[in-house]
């Protein structure tokens, strides 16, 4: 007996509704993704109790005639494109043509549309799937759609259901996408008969964003600046350094206008911060890209948010490049902000600190000069010190009482006023006080030092008075040989010494007193993690801000006062001063405003 049969038209629906419409907020993203489809200029969404009671979205539209009214709800039923031919190359955010009698087939729905200068519109009501009634309707031109009682014919779908709150937020989430991804396009926004939003087109994307998200985030913005080759064009804001999330939610990347999540997209984000990054945090994007529509495919999943490139390496390099680019332009911002304050010469008024009295004074500045900044072995003859801060003097030294800081900065864009929990400069600048992580400082600006000199002549090394042998798991010996390159450049000095033993004979001036092989240990154990997505070069750069971080100076450490002036010195010449390679922040800015506001001296 054969087994075999085809199904109704009604139980495919059905079936492909599995696919598009999982939820409440999948139904408001294909709908209004119609109405952007039809050159909307303003779209409402209104809900109820979640979605699950009624979604209804109302646009301003091209609307439909007729026979396309009834024709939209058939399956396969597009007017975006004709042949196979035009699915290599879709300019538009549906294509399917699935949305509409998926919905229709699990959903009380009705559909109400009207052309622009058309006598009349036309309303379809569908049940389940099934056509109700066709009939003239007298609305505005455009097109509504409502769907009511998502899944009253699927019990079992109906179970998968969230709470009201959980599936409205998931439908504000899939409407803020769209309302980021379109600022030229109003939105309004009505759950429960409450007006939750309502977002006049804006004019520019940053605009939108502070609509939405609010005026603290907006500011933590950069603007991409304009990037293009000759397939690509990205633009957008993204997160200052040290400006993430504990999750994804906030990195977002319009793909041709499509909210798109892609893996290669999430690295290439992820490189482009790089250091500016902390460890398992996930910066805030609203990225846009623009590129050849030929050129990826966004026809891999029925809801149409993954999407595979054609040329994965392409755009990858691009958007590094990109969000490198606009991470580097707050550098000059940080710099002014420095050189706003206030000149050299000019002396202090009284009522300006000290923090504390003069005596106590003198004592914490000799107290700085007794630690030094790096370990002080005498130095062999072979090595060279890549710190670019200046070598400690012994504490008897004349220098080691200096006049009051403010008195003696060389450049005087900021004024240091002591040292915190020995941890922490103070610092006064035109805007206020600004606070310093010596700490985060000093990793930063070893670690730039040291990218630099791997690329120009090598890291300064210092050789070891007895060469180490070092033994490790095969696995390591191979990840070892395999990276060799990279640690020699790093400045390990490690050759293969025999089957899974390598001889290690010299180390980077800088982690002078370690010892080299848990050192190695580390450092292998480090990088494995990173070494399977990251390209070789990065390999490096990571490998180099861990190590630095390990053995850059210790928060307790004493500097002294020149050494504090040099140190923020060469932090402000960093590519990027205001973190650490770990994406913690090295400086932060308290503004006058926000101490008059904490005093209470302004609301
Ligand atoms: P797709 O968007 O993949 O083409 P849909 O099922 O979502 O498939 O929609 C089917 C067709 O109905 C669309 O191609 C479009 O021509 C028409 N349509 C749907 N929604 C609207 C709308 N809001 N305004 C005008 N036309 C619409
Ligand atoms: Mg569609």
């Amino acid at each position: 007996m054969s087994r075999i049969a085809l199904l109704s038209e009604a139980v495919a629906s059905q079936v492909a509704a599995g696919e598009v419409v999982e939820r409440p907020a999948s139904v408001v993203k294909e709908l209004v993704e119609n109405s952007i489809d039809a050159g909307a200029r303003k779209i409402e969404v209104l809900i109820r109790r979640g979605g699950i009671s009624s979604i209804r979205v109302v646009d301003d539209g091209s609307g439909m005639d007729r026979d396309d009214a009834l024709l939209c709800l058939e399956r396969h039923a597009t007017s975006k494109i004709r042949t196979g031919h035009d699915l290599a190359a879709i300019h538009t955010l549906g294509f399917r043509g699935e949305a509409l009698p998926s919905i229709a087939s699990v959903s009380r729905f009705r559909l109400a549309t009207r052309e622009h200068g058309a006598l009349a519109g036309t309303e379809v009501l569908v049940n389940g799937g099934k056509i109700e009634s066709v009939k003239d309707s007298g609305d505005a031109p455009g097109t509504q759609i409502e769907a009511r009682q998502l899944f009253y014919n699927l019990p079992a779908r109906r179970k998968f259901l969230r709470t009201e709150n959980t599936e409205s937020s998931h439908v504000e989430h899939q409407l803020h996408l769209q309302a980021i991804g379109h600022p030229e396009i109003g939105f309004v926004f009505v759950n429960d008969e409450r007006v939750v939003y309502q977002l006049p087109p804006a004019t520019h994307l940053r605009e939108r964003i502070r609509d939405l998200c609010g005026p603290a985030l907006t500011a933590e913005l950069l603007e991409v600046p304009e990037f293009a080759t000759d397939s690509i064009s990205i633009r957008g804001l993204i997160g200052r350094a040290g400006v993430s999330r504990s999750s994804r939610v906030q990195q977002l990347v319009f793909l041709n206008g499509r909210a798109v999540e892609n893996s290669t997209l999430n690295f290439a984000l992820r490189e482009g911060y790089h250091t500016a990054l902390m460890k398992g945090q996930h910066p805030v994007t609203f990225l846009f890209i623009d590129m050849d529509p030929a050129a990826v495919d966004v026809n891999v999943h029925p809801a149409k948010r993954e999407v595979r490139f054609r040329n994965g390496t392409e755009i990858r390099e691009a958007v590094v490049e990109a969000t490198r680019r606009a991470l580097e332009t707050d550098r000059a911002s940080w710099s002014r902000t420095f050189q706003a304050s206030e000149p050299a010469s000019k002396p202090l008024p009284d009522t300006t600190l000290p923090l504390l009295p003069a005596q106590e004074q003198i004592a914490l500045r000799r107290a700085w000069s007794a630690l030094p900044l790096q370990p002080t072995t005498s130095p062999s003859p072979t090595s060279e010190r890549p710190a670019p801060l200046p070598a400690p003097a012994p504490i008897e030294s004349p220098a080691a009482i200096e006049p009051p800081p403010s008195a003696i900065h060389p450049s005087q864009d900021f004024r240091i006023l002591g040292v915190l929990g020995k941890l922490y400069v103070l610092m006064e600048n035109a805007s206020g006080l600004v606070l310093v992580d010596q700490h985060a400082a000093h990793e930063r600006i070893l670690f730039e030092e040291m990218l630099k000199r791997m690329e120009q002549q090598g890291v300064p090394t210092q050789r070891l008075l007895l060469p180490l042998t070092l033994q490790v798991s095969p696995r390591d010996a191979d990840w070892l040989t395999r990276h060799l390159d990279v640690l020699t450049r790093a400045g390990i000095g490690l050759e293969p010494f025999g089957e899974n033993t390598f001889k290690i004979d010299s180390l980077p001036t800088f982690l002078r007193g370690s010892e080299p092989a848990p050192l190695i240990r580390e450092i292998i154990d480090d990088l494995r993690e990173t070494s399977t997505q990251t390209s070789k070069l990065r390999l490096g750069e990571d490998m180099i801000a861990k190590t630095v971080c390990r053995h850059a100076v210790k928060a307790n450490d004493y500097l002294r006062e020149p050494e504090l002036v040099r140190l923020i010195q060469d932090l402000l010449a960093c590519d990027l001063p205001y973190c650490c390679p770990h994406g913690r922040p090295t400086m932060i800015q308290m503004s006058f405003g926000e101490l008059e506001k904490k005093f209470g001296r302004k609301a």
